[in-house]
């Protein structure tokens, strides 16, 4: 039998500033027969996650840190094609924090196993119901505790997380403003997804636009870029209002440096501001599916996802996380649907 290829891209430099193409190097190395309880999983879509710029880097986050030479870290939704492991079988959907390849060998540890349900795209389950779901739900739910008639502020609002995170605060009965980089996105949020209003930040002077649709101020701020308009919400943050630290995109250019904001009216106001990482969640995951699949089956939530084809084009493709061309969850098709 002719020996399997496996395509994979590498970490050729740390990034400085935002992900370049350059920060990969191709190589192309035959699959790996497996050892004692391990499992084959051959990759079908790659998340791009603008985590990823944090996992370049040479400190430890939440994950592993990666050595020059490594195998790009990435998290698929893939097939078993062959196991030794007894919790594993060929032909399980299975997901997980694999890499930028074809084919991933691992002891199964971290490995999720996902039912395989016809009726949801295969997509969603790196969307919706994958990290940017439960991101956005446990995000929303457990440390803004939106109450309904409060003003809830998302930045990156039309991007994978804070789409969804707006909806459910919408379904939760609170007013939503969110921040997005184009007019055509601030369009789709408050004519299509059910937004309150919407503010261009490429555009708009911030604080103004804050204060026209935040009448009666900001209780929760969910911030997925950092950076100046945490500065302009906290000129108007309420009493006892949570600020739910999700990402820091706008920070990536700068390779994470920041002038930073006055944080004086969080000891004033008594703010509670919380970062959290989406896998202390994991062991919930359940009850945030079944909610979001009830509010997708009555139309009261959408998801959007950008699929490039190809995991040849994963390097030029994460891009879009930061031009703010993605159009939804970004992923790449990496090989057929089983
Ligand atoms: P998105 O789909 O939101 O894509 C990223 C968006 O960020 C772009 O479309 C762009 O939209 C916006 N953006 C890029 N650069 C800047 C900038 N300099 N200033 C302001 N906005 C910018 O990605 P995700 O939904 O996957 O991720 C959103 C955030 O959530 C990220 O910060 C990510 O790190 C975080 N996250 C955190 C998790 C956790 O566990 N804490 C888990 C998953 C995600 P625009 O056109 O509006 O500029």
């Amino acid at each position: 039998m002719p020996t399997k290829i496996n395509r994979q891209w590498r970490l050729a430099s740390r990034p400085r500033g935002i992900i370049e193409p350059s920060n990969f190097t191709f190589k192309e190395v035959p699959v790996p027969t497996l050892a004692k309880r391990e499992v084959l999983v051959r990759n079908v879509y790659l998340s791009l996650d603008p985590a990823a710029w944090g996992w370049m880097q040479e400190w430890v986050t939440y994950v592993p840190a990666l050595a020059i030479g490594d195998v790009m870290h990435g998290i698929t939704l893939g097939v078993v094609e062959e196991s030794t492991n007894a919790r594993f079988s060929p032909g399980d959907l299975v997901y997980g924090l694999l890499g930028w390849e074809d084919f991933t060998v691992t002891d199964g540890r971290g490995l999720m196993k996902y039912p395989k349900d016809p009726s949801i795209p295969l997509p969603a389950y790196l969307s919706v119901f994958g990290l940017t779901g439960l991101t956005a739900y446990f995000g929303l739910l457990d440390i803004g505790k939106p109450k309904a008639g409060e003003t809830l502020v998302v930045s990156a609002a039309a991007g994978a997380v804070g789409s969804i995170v707006g909806q459910i605060g919408k379904i939760k009965g609170c007013r939503i403003v969110g921040t997005a980089g184009t007019d055509e996105k601030c369009r789709w949020l408050t004519e299509e997804i059910g937004f309150d209003a919407a503010i261009n930040y490429k555009t708009e002077k911030l604080r103004r636009s804050l204060m026209k649709h935040c009448p009666d101020g900001i209780d929760i701020f969910f911030d997925n870029v950092g950076g100046p308009l945490l500065d302009a919400v906290l000129t108007l943050i309420n009493l006892r209002a949570r600020i739910v630290l999700c990402g820091i995109i706008s920070q990536y250019s700068t390779n994470g440096i920041s002038s930073g904001p006055s944080l004086a009216s969080i000891i004033s106001k008594r703010v509670r501001i919380e970062g959290f990482i989406v896998s202390d969640y994991f062991n919930r995951a359940r009850e945030a599916i079944v909610d979001l699949q009830k509010w997708i089956a009555e139309d009261r939530l959408q998801y959007k996802v950008d699929i490039v084809e190809g995991l040849e084009n994963a390097p030029t493709a994460i891009g879009k996380l930061f031009d703010g061309t993605n159009k939804g969850k970004l992923m790449v098709k990496v090989s057929d649907e089983p």
